[in-house]
């Protein structure tokens, strides 16, 4: 028997399952998006060490990974306990302190943990017992991994990117959200439109406005949910970007042009294309039929 027919007799299971899973997910994603930067960094230093030449020393950054040295206390270096790993919970238990050293645990755990959360429970109710909400939960999940770090460090990284453009290819097969020809067109289409606003972009003022992450994350946008809603995540993202550009010029008095990154509106605008994307379309197609 098909795995989604059993639990569409009992979609609270499905759901309850959902949330228990999305919390160990958005401790791995806390983990992620601590660490996939510092490696990136790594194999960087690595080849420009390699590429210039330069003799290894024991002052060379150590190499890290997802999964090793094991998660510790920033402040005391203390190895947690498999308990500790659910921030949301050990956050409040803890009070927001270490439990070894009384050091201040930062809020961005259990916040991404919560979003996580929230989120995942939330893709589940929408798209219900089926194989829709198990793509739109590792949609969701690779999203809020890809904000977090483009905050912190101003990167898409290609590992998160790629995967996501090949998950979305391989979904159109079968005809999940889009069909392949719509998905392939999307990837092509998203990477072209930014890669070429950019170039025009940079002919006129001599700047360059965005990354080329931003590119290959459109790319991998337009490869989920198709081409149609690339126009969609482009008007959602400006708008947006716009908005949180400004007041954050006003309230910090800044005037000057500062880099701010994209990605995280890109991602709030993938997202909401995913769930009402098409009732957005619809919509707009209504309302210019009307006119
Ligand atoms: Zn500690």
């Amino acid at each position: 028997m098909d795995i989604i027919n059993f639990f569409k007799n009992d979609p609270n299971i499905f759901l309850m399952l959902v949330a228990a899973l999305s919390l160990l997910v958005g401790s791995f994603l806390n983990v992620v998006i601590y660490r996939l930067p510092r490696m990136i960094e790594f194999e960087w230093s690595q080849e420009c060490r390699e590429y210039l030449g330069l003799k290894k020393t024991d002052e060379d950054p150590k190499p890290i990974n997802l999964s090793l040295p094991f998660s510790h206390c920033p402040h005391c270096q203390k190895t947690l306990k498999p308990w500790h790993n659910i921030p949301l919970i050990s956050y409040l238990v803890l009070r927001g302190k270490c439990a070894y050293c009384s050091g201040k645990i930062s809020l961005r755990y259990p916040l991404v943990e919560a979003l996580s959360l929230i989120a995942s429970v939330y893709v589940a109710t929408h798209f219900g017992v089926s194989w829709q909400t198990v793509g739109a939960l590792l949609f969701t999940w690779i999203l809020i991994a890809l904000t977090f770090i483009d905050l912190d460090y101003h990167l898409l990284p290609d590992h998160l990117t790629f995967l996501l453009t090949g998950l979305g290819l391989f979904l159109s097969l079968f005809y999940l959200y889009t069909t392949p020809q719509d998905a392939i067109v999307g990837m092509i289409t998203g990477y072209l439109i930014f890669a070429l606003t950019q170039a025009a972009f940079k002919l006129v003022t001599g700047k360059v406005g965005m990354g080329q992450g931003d590119y290959k994350f459109l790319a991998a946008l337009g490869a989920f949910l198709g081409w149609q809603m690339l126009p969609i995540i482009i008007l959602l993202a400006s708008i947006s970007g716009i908005i949180i550009g400004v007041t954050h010029m006003i309230i910090k008095h800044q005037f000057k042009s500062v880099p701010l990154p994209f990605g995280p509106y890109l991602a709030v605008a993938g997202w909401i294309s995913l769930i009402w994307g098409h009732e957005i379309l619809h919509l707009y197609l209504h309302t210019m039929h009307l006119s």
